[in-house]
């Protein structure tokens, strides 16, 4: 059994995408584990995508992360982190398997509905950012 770290980014929920997605999770067998809707400040995006500090977009898309609300899941199942990358799609929309949430309702590379962890170790830090061990419910 694994966790990972799901976000409707704020291109998600604007629209009005967010059961969509979380239908495409549950009818892939992939469990909810805690979920909650917030809007994060600039110095919270900016800890949240510190690894990407040095990279050009990184100011655009810590803005972009704020702009309206985001929801924020912890998914368990086995497999998950692969799991939900794959029904994600491609970072680029463009290259995009067909049937994928960013091939359906990405936009552009940077609102791209969606983001996942992407390595266990990521996982555990973006799920330690947003939950404690009380909010997330073992399914
Ligand atoms: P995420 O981390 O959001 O799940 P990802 O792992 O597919 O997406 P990363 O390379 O981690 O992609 O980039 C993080 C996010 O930064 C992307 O989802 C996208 O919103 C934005 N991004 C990535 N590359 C670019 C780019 N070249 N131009 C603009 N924004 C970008
Ligand atoms: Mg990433």
């Amino acid at each position: 059994m694994e966790r990972t770290l799901s976000i409707i980014k704020p291109d998600g929920v604007q629209k009005n995408i967010i059961g969509e997605v979380i239908k495409r999770f549950e009818s892939n067998g992939i469990k909810i584990a805690a979920m909650k809707m917030i809007q994060l400040t600039k110095t919270q995006a900016q800890g949240f995508y510190a690894v990407h500090k040095e990279r050009p977009f990184f100011d655009s898309l810590t803005d972009f992360m704020t702009s309206g609300p985001i929801v924020v899941m912890v998914l368990e199942g086995d497999d998950v982190i692969a799991k939900n990358r794959k029904l994600m799609g491609a970072t680029n929309f463009k290259e995009a398997e067909e049937g994928t949430i960013r091939k359906d309702y990405a936009t552009d590379i940077e609102k791209n509905v969606v983001h996942g962890s992407d390595a266990p170790e990521t996982a555990a830090f973006e799920i330690g950012y947003f939950f404690n061990d009380l909010e997330i419910q073992a399914r």
